[in-house]
């Protein structure tokens, strides 16, 4: 069931475990993206000289596993940013409605905190 915020009964609400996981894909996403920059651009200036035989499939799918590999290897930096977010973000609550900033619980039917 997804949970209406208990003030503007919005349903952008994004609970913490959401957060976390956004946190580790945007993460990821970062380190691929960086290890692609870091390459030469196959797909901005065409094929790689040297790997014309490959296709870009092939390319892709490389420059995608450095990417996941360079994740992997930040994922301690990635998992304290993801606490900092819990910590500052959400706090004590489950659940911050991306619309009007209301904290609150599962189990709190009022009395949710707008901060
Ligand atoms: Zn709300």
């Amino acid at each position: 069931m997804t949970p209406h915020c208990l003030i503007c009964e919005s349903v952008a609400v994004l609970s913490k475990e959401n957060a976390n996981t956004a946190v580790m894909l945007i993460g990821t996403i970062e380190s691929v993206l960086s290890s692609m920059n870091q390459d030469s651009p196959p797909f901005a200036g065409g094929i790689r000289p040297q790997a014309r035989h490959e296709s870009h499939l092939v390319q892709f799918l490389e420059l995608l596993g450095d990417g996941i590999s360079a994740a992997i290897a930040g994922c301690s930096s990635m998992v304290a940013f993801a606490q900092d977010v819990q910590k500052y973000q959400f706090r004590r609550y489950d659940y911050l409605c991306l619309r009007c900033g209301a904290l609150f619980n599962q189990d709190s039917s009022s009395a949710p905190h707008n901060l």
